[in-house]
Parts: C-alpha cells; structure tokens; sequence
C-alpha cells in the first residue's frame, strides 16, 4: 500500500504516522518525490481497509493498494516518479535516470591485461563513455573457456579507474568474492544467468553499491522484476535494470534477441533506471550501432557496449565488441540521437 502525504505534511507528523504503522507489523519506507512524500508500506496488508488508514491523520491525502507482485520496484510505490541512481566516480557523480542524460558504459568484456584495460579506458573515456566495464568473474557456458582472471583483474579495473576517473562496473558471480569486488566496483552487476540466484540477490541488497540487474536470458518482466524487489526488499534501494537479449525460437542469426520494447513497458511497470546491452543482445558487433540507436529511440537510460582494443584476439565475446575506432564513430551518431531527445551530454569528440 502506499500512503500518499498532503502537500506541507509537517515531518513530525510524517514521522507519527510511521511509527505507526511500525507497530501494526508493517515496514513503513519514506520516499520523498519532487512534490510530495509518500509512505510505502510493505508487509500484510491484504486484510487492512484503505479507508481505515486514510483516518489516522488529517494529512493523508490517499491511501492507495499496490496491485503488484512486486512493491518497492512498482512505479505505484514511488506515486508515479522515477528515481535517479547515483554512482559516485573520481570523474564526479554519474546519474542514471529516466530525467537524466543517457549513461554510457563501455569496455571489453573481459578484463585480459594492464595495458588493453588501461588502453580501452583511455579510448573510451576519449569517446564519451562515463563508466568502465570488464569482468573479472566470467560466467562461461563451457569450464573449459576462459574464466576470467578474478582477483588480479580487479586490481587491473582499479588501476584504469585510477588513470581515466571512470566508474568501474563487473559482475559478482559468486557471494564470497563479494566483499572484495564491491571495494573497487562503483557499480556491482548481477549477470542474466545469476538473475534469480535468490541469495546472491539477497547478498547484493545487504549492501549499498549500485547494483546492475541484467535481464534472464528466458525471463519474464515480471520475474525480472521479482527479482530487482529481492534487492530492494533486502535494503538496496540502488537498482538499475539490463536487457541484455532473451532466448526465442531463432538464434541463428543473432545469439538473442533484443527485446527493445521493454523500454516502454517497464517505463509504465517501474521507477528503476533502465539500460539496454545491444552487444550481448545481438552477439554482433555490426548490430550494435542500429540497436544502440533504437534504444535510444525507446527511452533507455543507459546503453552498456563492449570494446575491445583488438576484438579479433578477445579471449571473450570479441565478435560482439567494436573497435575503439568503431566505438568513436558510434558514439558521435548516437550524439544526433541523444541531442533530439534531449538526454546527451558526453563531451564532443574529434575524429581522428
Ligand atoms: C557480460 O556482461 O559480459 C555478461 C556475461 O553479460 P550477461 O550476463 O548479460 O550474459
Ligand atoms: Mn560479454
């Protein structure tokens, strides 16, 4: 349910009512939006009469029930308003948001030396992404495949983090390497296959980096969502969701499928930030500048695309990455597009 407060509801007011509702049973969660603070209420609430909450303050406005499944991550539970997740780089605060300018993420998708992360850093940032990806942890379908060189890896996204200011974004896979991923990442991203690894949601919520919930590659919006509340139930209210490609009847030609439409839909279903992976989406590196594109058309908050220095030696997902060179160009088309919705502001870049 959510309690929405009267304009100038005084804050001791604010404070009564919670407490409250505390003893009732049910966990009462502040949000203040731009015009008006709302109390979200989550716990048994099936059998309470919206009207028998709405008498114990003159201040309340409405008493409103959240219909679905998921509360905290519904765009009800927030009266309507987006929220915003702020990470905090050297470089200054980057911003996702649906009333931000577009994030973009760059990197390899493997962290494979000092010299390709560092480089990669550099080209990026040079191009206007504003965070570093590259995994440390890989999950690879075969044990036989490249795993990703872990600890010391991180300690490599340190160092590029060090020379450029960009955040740094990689995947936990596993919660006993958590503590010591969420001491470099900015950002912390919970991979399509791990989307409902219960505990390690769980995990990632009882802690305060941000955290990037790609998409199941055969998951519902609704379980996508089901598992971003895990985050929030857990305490976590920093939550960005990834489409990264789902699994339909044809992969012959792309290793998923983009489901762009989920811009809108969740746009109407959820507060959360948004981003769209057009690299993973497609697994083509000659895709991802159309469906960069469209993403933008669609509303995405954030565009997360791999580089790679030299994609033809990537020791992972190099058919999917763009060169640097590529990624200069893609990011100065993407600027037309960006400025004509009003969400672009990544430093110009010269072309070479
Ligand atoms: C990745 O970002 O490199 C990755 C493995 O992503 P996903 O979980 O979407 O496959
Ligand atoms: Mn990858």
């Amino acid at each position: 349910m959510i309690v929405v407060m009267k304009v100038g509801s005084p804050e001791a007011e604010i404070t009564r009512i919670s407490d409250e509702f505390s003893t009732w049973g049910l966990t009462p969660e502040k949000i203040v939006g731009q015009h008006k603070v709302v109390i979200g209420l989550v716990g048994e609430t099936a059998l309470l009469d919206p009207r028998q909450l709405q008498e114990i303050s003159p201040w309340i406005e409405q008493v409103l029930r959240v219909e679905k499944p998921y509360k905290r991550a519904s765009r009800q539970f927030r009266h309507g308003e987006a929220s915003e997740v702020v990470v905090k780089t050297p470089n200054g605060p980057v911003v996702f948001g649906e009333h931000h300018p577009i994030v973009v993420i760059a990197g390899p998708c493997s962290v494979e030396n000092e010299e390709m992360i560092v480089e990669t850093a550099q080209r990026v940032k040079a191009a206007g992404a504003t965070m570093l990806r590259g995994g440390a942890y890989k999950p690879r379908t075969s044990p036989y495949a490249f795993q990703g060189h872990g600890e010391s890896a991180l300690e490599l996204l340190a160092k590029a983090r060090e020379v450029t200011g960009l955040g740094i974004i990689t995947e936990v896979m596993d919660s006993s390497d958590l503590e010591r991923i969420a001491d470099v990442a900015d950002v912390i991203q919970v991979g399509a296959r791990n989307m409902q690894n219960f505990s390690l949601l769980k995990k990632v919520g009882a802690q305060s980096k941000p955290v990037f919930l790609k998409r199941g590659m055969s998951a519902t919006i609704e379980e996508w969502l089901m598992a971003a509340e895990y985050i929030l139930a857990a305490g976590n209210p920093h939550v960005i969701l990834c489409e990264r490609g789902i699994r339909t009847f044809d992969q012959k030609y792309t290793r998923n499928t983009l489901d762009i439409s989920v811009v809108p839909v969740l746009r109407n279903l959820t507060h959360l930030p948004i981003a769209i992976d057009p690299s993973h989406g497609t697994g083509w590196s000659t895709y991802v500048p159309s469906m960069s594109m469209a993403a933008i058309a669609a509303g995405t908050d954030c565009l997360m695309i791999e580089v790679h220095p030299n994609p033809a030696k990537a020791m992972s997902d190099g058919p999917q990455s763009l060169t640097p060179e590529r990624f200069d160009r893609l990011m100065q088309e993407l600027a037309v597009m960006g400025k004509a919705v009003n969400r672009w502001q990544q430093p110009a870049i010269a072309l070479a």
